[in-house]
């Protein structure tokens, strides 16, 4: 990874809130991942519901590319679907519908029409009762359950005016008797891993056993997102938090699910949880839609990004807007400015550090927070931490600190995995062995990066005795040559 440091070193990522970038048919080349990456992706999301394996397995392979000549990590996310309901396929492709008329769902695979579809979901049946909402096409379309029997179910049209091929399905507020691993994810998660993608997001979680299954196949291979895009997992909120090592806030799905005006709340509430575990929280979904199509965001979507950042989240995330839109480079550009806008703002500054998460009693967060503390008192132009499985550096990421925090670990799959969280700016560097060397290290580091220059101050936090893994509990003031 050394080779091209000097080639191209430090692109300025001026901001410690990251961006998450899916990729699709409008950035799928070499080229386009690079403009992306350029203006201001930090990682990259695979989104398994859409494309081929082939196509994603070339999208890899570009991100590593681009990480090599950059020389700096980048984590890439496989997306995987989840048991997503659909309806299938109409004779004529859509069909229009009126408020009023009655409409069935069944099991019969025979192409739909103006009075029927197929629901090829039998669990699904029976879970509804009479009086059950359906949602059809993210809520553009509202059935309610007038009767039921063997394999299909009447309905009523409540609102609605047209619906076609295999949109969507939700049925707000019922638990579904579905495992979150569809046969389609476990092949997806298969492929993804031998890729060597950094985390895997698991979609529509809805109980914390819904997570065992894939936290079992992955093993330590890559770490876990769960995606909160189900009203019924807000209820086992913590737990899920316990089990996963990131979240999202999946607002698509969410949105569909809950009362518009319930959404912010859940928002907010989700990432100040996941905050106070000291996990990266992703904000997804919508963030500005409107570039699907125009070069500039709306005000109230440039509103939406910037609560994001102000809440604290680690990142915010990109989906149509940059895999299948008109201007995907410049919806990363519009997000890098508003998250650097919103970071120099003093209030936001104020309201982070009033905000700040009191440490936990053990070594690493006793270190962590007097880091913080020495590095604001002596105007450290950064926390420099060495680390082996990345926890440490997370702990710092938790304090959401004013300067950039540096990762410096000689695991590639640490370095990488980091970039999503707050204000981490990962290096892949040999472990060290002394405390010259650990001083050294850290300064040059922090100067390759372009953060410090000959002079400035480093807080460096480390585990001695050194080259054995084990938690931090060493603080030192390096000054940079
Ligand atoms: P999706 O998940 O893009 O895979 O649907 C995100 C969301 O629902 O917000
Ligand atoms: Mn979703």
């Amino acid at each position: 990874m050394n080779a091209h440091r000097h080639q191209f070193s430090l692109l300025p990522r001026s901001r410690s809130t990251k961006i998450v970038a899916t990729l699709g048919p409008a950035s799928g080349t070499a080229e386009q991942i690079e403009a992306l990456f350029r203006s201001g992706a930090d990682c990259f999301r695979l989104n398994f519901s859409h494309g081929t394996v082939v196509e994603h397995r070339a999208r890899v392979e570009a991100i590593r590319h681009v990480e090599a000549q950059y020389d700096q990590p980048i984590a890439i996310i496989a997306d995987l679907q989840g048991p997503k309901l659909r309806i299938g396929r109409f004779g004529a492709g859509t069909i229009g519908l009126q408020a009023g008329q009655p409409f069935r769902l069944d099991t019969d695979p025979a192409l739909g029409d103006r009075a029927r579809v197929q629901l090829p979901h039998p669990e699904l049946f029976k879970a509804l009762t009479l009086g059950s909402d359906i949602l059809l096409d993210d809520g553009r379309v509202r059935l309610q359950v007038t009767g039921q029997g063997t394999g299909y179910l009447e309905t009523t049209v409540i609102s609605g005016r047209s619906l076609s091929d295999h949109k969507g399905v939700n049925v707000p507020g019922v638990v579904l008797p579905l495992a979150a691993m569809t046969a389609k994810d476990r092949v997806d998660l298969a492929a993804a891993l031998s890729f060597g993608v950094d985390w895997i997001a698991v979609s529509f979680v809805q109980r914390p056993e819904d997570v065992v299954e894939a936290q079992q196949l992955i093993g330590s291979r890559a770490a876990l997102i769960v995606k909160l895009e189900k009203p019924q997992a807000l209820e086992h909120l913590d737990a899920l938090i316990a089990l996963a090592d990131g979240v999202m806030v999946a607002r698509g799905d969410l949105g569909v699910e809950l009362p518009p005006e319930e959404v912010p709340v859940a928002q907010r509430r989700i990432v100040a949880a996941v905050r106070r575990a000291g996990k990266p929280v992703i904000v997804a979904t919508q963030m500005l839609e409107s570039m699907i199509s125009a070069p500039t965001p709306t005000r109230a979507e440039a509103s939406d990004v910037a609560t994001a950042v102000y809440e604290g989240a680690d990142a915010v995330m990109l989906s149509a807007e940059t895999a299948a839109g008109a201007y995907p480079v410049e919806a990363v550009e519009i997000m890098n400015r508003i998250a650097g806008r919103v970071e120099r703002d003093p209030f936001y500054r104020r309201s982070i550090n009033t905000e700040s998460l009191p440490p936990e009693p053990n070594m690493s967060d006793a270190i962590t927070a007097a880091a913080n503390q020495v590095a604001r008192t002596i105007g450290a132009v950064a926390i420099a931490t060495f680390t082996t499985s990345g926890s440490t550096t997370m702990r710092a990421s938790r304090e959401r600190p004013a300067m950039p925090i540096l990762c410096l670990t000689a695991s590639a799959e640490t370095a990488r995995r980091l970039t999503l969280s707050y204000g981490v700016r990962s290096i892949v560097t040999p472990d060290i062995h002394s405390f010259s060397q650990m001083v050294e290290r850290a300064g040059r580091m922090a100067r390759s990066t372009g953060i410090a220059h000959a002079g400035d101050r480093l807080v460096v936090t480390a585990g001695v005795p050194f080259g054995t893994p084990g938690s931090t509990n060493t603080l030192r003031i390096a000054i940079v040559e």
